[in-house]
């Protein structure tokens, strides 16, 4: 079975500390062998996982973004730091109608929120 860069994880494990740490095939090419954070010495390659990427769902977009409207569709707005969290989400849900939906989005006094259309 051919499986995707992205969903296996080398583990590398350092002989000194027994510390883990898994890297991408990706970074194992640009990076060669990991080193201990703890002893900076090259670690061992122990083992390697695979991470069935989840399956987007259109529904699960759809759910975000229903999320989105109702906190910020209010005229108190949502702090900087929720903002930013659900920004974080939507970078990894929905990337395209974030770059749509974020333009809708205004900020006043630290306050984040979707201003009223006035007609
Ligand atoms: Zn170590």
């Amino acid at each position: 079975m051919r499986v995707p860069d992205n969903q296996i994880e080398c583990v590398y494990k350092c002989e000194e500390c027994h510390e883990e740490t898994s890297v991408t095939p990706d970074w194992h090419e640009n990076n060669g062998t990991p080193v201990c954070t703890h002893c900076d010495c090259d670690m061992a390659y122990d083992h390697t996982q695979y991470h069935p990427a989840p399956k987007s769902e259109d529904g699960v977009k759809e759910k975000f973004w229903k999320l989105w409207n109702e906190l910020l569709n209010t005229d108190e707005g949502i702090s900087e730091e929720a903002y930013e969290a659900l920004f974080d989400l939507a970078h990894s849900i929905d990337l395209e109608k974030l770059q749509i939906e974020r333009r809708r989005v205004d900020a006043t006094d630290g306050r984040f929120y979707i201003p009223t259309e006035e007609e």
